[in-house]
């Protein structure tokens, strides 16, 4: 199914598509106040791209860089060159300690690499701890959107999940009722828990350290009561010095969800006494993602959300019509670099408006991207039968001036006389839930030379 058919099915439920557009559209508001009460946003956003640009530029040795001072902190550093590595280091990890209970705070790079469902399949329970992706684990689905996982489901839904799989009474989607039973829930889950997964926010390659933002500070919850810590993070993560910390994390909160600083920015430099620490750092595809010129820029972001917030398109269409780890814009410019093949119509969910550009505290130029990989996949012939010969009609029609005016005049003839069957029907996907503008009797050019003549 490619995004149109997905987005048609979230589509169905329309006071639902309204209240998703409502929900994300006031966190991009929230965003706007906040931003613009720092002096100097714009400053900051060019300095946050800046930094990222020399971090990309400097990879190897930012990240031998900080291996080398991890290690002198005592942590154990991995490399992952793939999904594949990532999950099998980190069951070795957990063998080593007999670990049987994992607890795992929110990080989109697990979520990338299904490390749920691989670490389940060898016997392990892993109970994922933000509030958000706790409830789509329970409802056994994906997150569908980095920062607000479930942002899909209505507060009511939640109460029906949680009565299923934590025995709640019915509230009536009582949000203190529902937060304080998911409290108990995972208290009992942290105590009993041997070994804590977190992402990283950032690492630095200056110190060795990182700092992982979280607002419920579930990620410091489970570091502190379990005997390990396992800290994944994709190459892209480092940034050069601590001070570049002030950037990123005024510029993350933010853009996140309009707050002036994440409740946790907790830094871990290295392990507790009598505990371990291990760090996996992670290629999967973002060395391809470097290679690519046009593309390399995606590798900026800092996942903060803002460009699903602000994109119309993400908004009335949901995060699982993407069917990809990280949905909305950033998501359909990383993941054309995956799967082209699998992800080609993510770079058309897109109406082009730059909106996604404009919020985007790295400053990543996320619609030329997109128009870049519609470029690739039309290149590659990677578009639908109908679509691509549509095109070449529209092509040849709009090269022949003369062809254009007699198409012209013959398209407004149907489209008013011609019967509804004839213009509405499975070739014209555009005017499924749309009516075409009412069509004039004269073309641009007869109305303009009209017009001259009574001039
Ligand atoms: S692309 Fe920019 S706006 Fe989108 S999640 Fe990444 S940093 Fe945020």
């Amino acid at each position: 199914m490619n995004h149109a058919k997905r987005a048609t099915e979230f589509n169905k439920d329309e006071a639902k598509v309204n209240w998703h557009d409502k929900a994300l559209w006031y966190v991009r508001e929230k965003r706007d106040k906040s931003a613009h009460n720092v002096q100097g946003w714009e400053y900051l956003r060019q300095l946050g791209s800046e930094i990222k640009a020399n971090v990309l530029s400097n990879l190897d040795e930012y990240l031998i860089q900080f291996e080398s001072n991890a290690k002198k902190n005592g942590v154990h550093v991995h490399w992952a060159a793939n999904a594949q590595e990532h999950n099998e280091i980190i069951q070795s990890i957990l063998e080593k300690h007999n670990a049987k209970k994992v607890v795992k705070s929110k990080s989109m790079l697990t979520e990338e690499c299904h490390l749920n469902p691989f670490l389940e399949d060898k016997g392990i329970e892993v109970i994922d701890t933000d509030l958000g992706e706790r409830i789509v684990q329970l409802a056994e689905e994906p997150p569908s959107h980095i920062v607000l996982p479930a942002i899909h489901k209505t507060k009511e839904e939640v109460d029906v999940l949680f009565q299923e799989h934590l025995g709640t009474k019915p509230s009536q989607g009582n949000p203190e009722y529902l937060v304080s039973e998911a409290r108990k829930h995972l208290r009992d889950k942290f105590l009993n828990a041997d070994v804590a997964i977190t992402g990283v926010n950032f690492a630095v390659a200056e110190t060795g350290g990182f700092v992982v933002c979280t607002n419920e500070g579930n990620a410091d919850m489970g570091v502190h009561l379990a005997k390990a810590h396992i800290a994944c993070m994709g190459i892209e993560k480092i940034i050069p010095e601590e001070k570049h910390l002030g950037v990123f994390l005024r510029l993350l909160a933010r853009s996140a969800t309009g707050q002036p600083i994440t409740t946790y920015s907790s830094h871990f430099n290295q392990a507790e006494e009598g505990k371990e620490l291990h760090i996996v750092i992670v290629d999967n595809g973002r060395t391809e993602q470097l290679s690519r010129e046009d593309f390399r820029a995606s590798l900026h972001c800092i996942r903060c959300g803002a460009c699903m917030n602000t994109c119309p398109i993400y908004r009335r269409s949901g995060g699982h019509s993407y069917d990809y780890t990280i949905p909305g814009p950033i998501g359909s410019i990383l993941s054309p670099g995956k799967d082209l093949k699998k992800h080609s119509s993510l770079p058309f969910a897109s109406t082009l408006c730059g909106s996604c550009s404009n919020v985007c505290p790295v400053k990543i130029n996320i619609h030329e991207q997109l128009y870049k990989w519609r470029q690739v996949i039309v290149k590659e012939e990677k578009q639908p039968i109908v679509k691509k010969s549509i095109l070449k009609t529209a092509g040849m029609v709009l090269s022949k001036p003369k062809l254009y005016k007699i198409a012209g005049k013959s398209a407004r003839f149907a489209l008013k006389h011609a019967p509804k069957f004839m213009i509405y029907n499975k070739l014209n996907a555009w005017g499924k839930a749309r009516d075409l503008p009412e069509v004039k009797g004269d073309s641009f050019d007869e109305w303009y030379k009209k017009r001259k003549k009574n001039e």
